[in-house]
C-alpha cells in the first residue's frame, strides 16, 4: 500500500487525515510536535507516529533523518496556525513578531518540510499542502486576517514555484482549501466537518496529475482562482 506522511496530524483537520488513510490501509506516518501528547492519534490504529514541529528546521532535519530508506508516495503539509489574536491581525493593530511567526509556520516550513524530503519522494509522488482560500488574492473582499491570509497567499507562491522546480522529476504539488472546517481553528459554527472536508480533498489528491502541478482547488474540486 502507499504510504503517507501527515504534518500536525495529532488534531483537527491532519487527524482526520490520518483516520481515513490508515482505514484505507495506507501506511500513514503522522507527525505531532510533542510524542508525548499524540492527542487523538493515540485511538487510530496503525498509524507511525513521528516528532514534527514544522517551524524549527533542527526538527525538520531530525524527521527527514529518520525516514531514511523509506519511499513517500504522498505528503499533506497540513500544519497550520491562525496566527496572532484577530485584533493584533487588524487595522486597529498589527503584531509583527506574531506576523512573521505566522509567515513561517504557514509560509514557509510546507516548503522546507517538502525539500527535506524529496529524497524519500517516490516516482510520481505527490505533495497536498493545505493553503486557505483565504490567501486568493482574486476571492478577498473583507478586510482582517492580515498574517494569516498573507501567510497563505506566501504558500500559494511557494508552492506554484516548487511545481515547476519539480516539473521534470513528475512530482504533482498542488494546494488545497479544506472549505470552513469544524476545527479548533474553523470553531463550532463552520459548515463543513472533518470527515467531509478530507473526504473531499482526498478525492482532488487521487485526482491530481502531472498537469494540475501548481493548482489551488477547493476540497469539492472547484479551481480557486489565485
Ligand atoms: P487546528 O488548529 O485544529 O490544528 C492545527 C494542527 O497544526 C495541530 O495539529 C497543530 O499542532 C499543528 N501545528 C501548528 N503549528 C505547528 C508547528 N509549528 N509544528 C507542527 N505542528 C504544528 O487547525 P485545522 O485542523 O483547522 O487546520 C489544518 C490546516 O487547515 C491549517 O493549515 C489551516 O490553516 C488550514 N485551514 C483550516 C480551515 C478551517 O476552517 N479549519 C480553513 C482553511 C484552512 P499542536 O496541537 O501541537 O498545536
Amino acid at each position: 500500500m502507499p504510504t503517507v506522511v501527515i504534518t500536525g496530524a495529532n488534531r483537527g483537520i491532519g487527524l482526520e487525515f490520518a483516520r481515513q488513510y490508515a482505514a484505507d490501509g495506507w501506511t500513514v506516518i503522522a507527525t505531532c510536535r510533542d510524542l508525548s501528547s499524540p492527542g487523538g492519534l493515540a485511538t487510530v490504529a496503525g498509524v507511525e507516529l513521528f516528532a514534527l514541529s514544522v517551524d524549527d528546521p533542527a526538527s525538520i532535519k531530525a524527521f527527514a533523518g529518520a525516514l531514511k530508506g523509506r519511499s513517500i508516495d504522498l505528503l499533506i503539509n497540513n500544519a497550520g496556525i491562525m496566527g496572532p489574536d484577530l485584533a493584533a491581525q487588524s487595522k486597529d493593530g498589527i503584531d509583527p513578531e506574531g506576523w512573521l511567526e505566522t509567515l513561517k509556520v504557514n509560509g514557509l516550513a510546507p516548503i522546507l518540510v517538502s525539500l527535506a524530503l524529496r529524497p524519500l519522494l517516490s516516482a510520481g509522488a505527490k505533495v497536498a499542502t493545505v493553503s486557505s482560500q483565504l490567501g486568493s488574492i482574486t476571492e478577498t473582499e473583507s478586510g482582517g486576517m492580515y498574517a494569516y491570509r498573507a501567510s497563505k497567499a506566501a504558500i500559494n507562491m511557494g508552492n506554484r514555484t516548487l511545481a515547476a522546480d519539480w516539473r521534470d522529476d513528475g512530482i504533482t504539488c498542488i494546494v488545497m482549501h479544506p472549505g470552513w472546517v469544524q476545527t479548533d481553528m474553523g470553531g463550532p459554527k463552520a459548515p463543513v466537518t472533518p470527515p467531509d472536508s478530507v473526504a473531499g480533498m482526498r478525492r482532488v489528491i487521487a485526482a491530481a496529475g502531472p498537469g494540475d502541478s501548481g493548482a489551488f482547488f477547493a476540497y469539492d474540486g472547484r479551481r480557486i482562482p489565485w
